[in-house]
């Protein structure tokens, strides 16, 4: 179970002209999972990524954008999973947030019902579903000078998940095609999400910034490829459930936020809901 955890880890991750970069990480321990978000910052806008989960989490990031002085032109969410957009409810309602439109469709006719699902957490998640209003298109857009780079990635970590790319700064915000120092949350499309990220090994991006955990390079990038692959083979070796669990905790001891197993597992190998 998640604690309440409203100190976020908060830094500046690259600063280049009139552009920086922020990131807000939030708890690495007691169940929580290192939920990751940014923002750019450019001369006269802010453009955030992702809402954060628990709602002191995502007041926290916030308070720390609006310490910027500077408003906020959009939030971009990257995907329907519940640990980037309920956030948005606690703190992000005057925000306009741009998704894909499957995302949008899907929080429109799940959302209410996925926050109902999460009443164990109690007053930790908001009371309030924010359903993205804008759709965001794969292409290029150009805001307060700087160029956006916004791409569909399907079946990987997700079905429908969006990333940004700057590709003037060469920083790309992969969020969870890349779990950064924690265990990864799997599905069933391993071979798919491999090769993604392979093809951003091989980009002209150079700082990659994860939707769980530290700003990251093309190290760890690869380092997933490895867990990835890993992952695939001891599925097919026929491993699930607990074995499969423990395999991942042995092979990997350093990677934190354990938490994730109890999300997935019952999803990957015991047909649960995906929310
Ligand atoms: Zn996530």
């Amino acid at each position: 179970m998640p604690t309440q955890m409203s100190d976020l880890i908060v830094m500046v991750v690259k600063q280049a002209g009139d552009v920086r970069i922020h990131t807000c990480v939030s708890s690495f321990s007691d169940g929580n999972i290192a939920n990751a978000t940014h923002i750019v910052e450019s001369r006269n806008r802010l453009v955030l990524i992702d809402g954060q989960f628990l709602a002191p989490c995502a007041k926290a990031f916030r308070a720390y954008a609006d310490s910027l002085r500077k408003p906020i032109d959009r939030l971009y969410l990257s995907h329907r999973h519940p640990d980037h957009w309920f956030g948005l409810g606690a703190a992000f309602r005057d925000v306009p947030v741009h998704a894909l439109a499957e995302t949008l469709t899907f929080i429109q006719e799940h959302g209410e019902e996925s926050r109902r699902d999460h009443w164990k957490l109690g007053g930790l998640i908001s009371e309030h579903v924010v359903v993205p209003k804008e759709v965001a298109s794969p292409g290029q857009e150009t805001i307060d000078g700087v160029r956006y780079v916004l791409d569909r990635v399907t079946e990987t970590e997700t079905d429908f998940h969006l990333t940004v790319g700057l590709p003037d700064l060469g920083v790309y915000f992969a969020q969870d095609l890349l779990y950064s120092g924690t265990h990864l949350y799997l599905t069933s499309h391993l071979g798919h999400w491999i090769q993604v990220l392979q093809a951003l090994l091989v980009s002209e991006y150079e700082l990659f910034l994860p939707g769980h955990g530290l700003p990251a390079d093309k190290n760890e990038v690869a380092r997933n490829i490895e867990y990835l692959s890993a992952a695939r083979q001891a599925i097919g070796d026929g491993l699930t459930g607990a074995a499969f669990k423990d395999f991942l905790l042995r092979r990997y001891p350093e990677r934190k936020c354990p938490g994730i197993f109890d999300i997935y597992l019952p999803r990957l190998f015991g047909g649960a809901s995906e929310y």
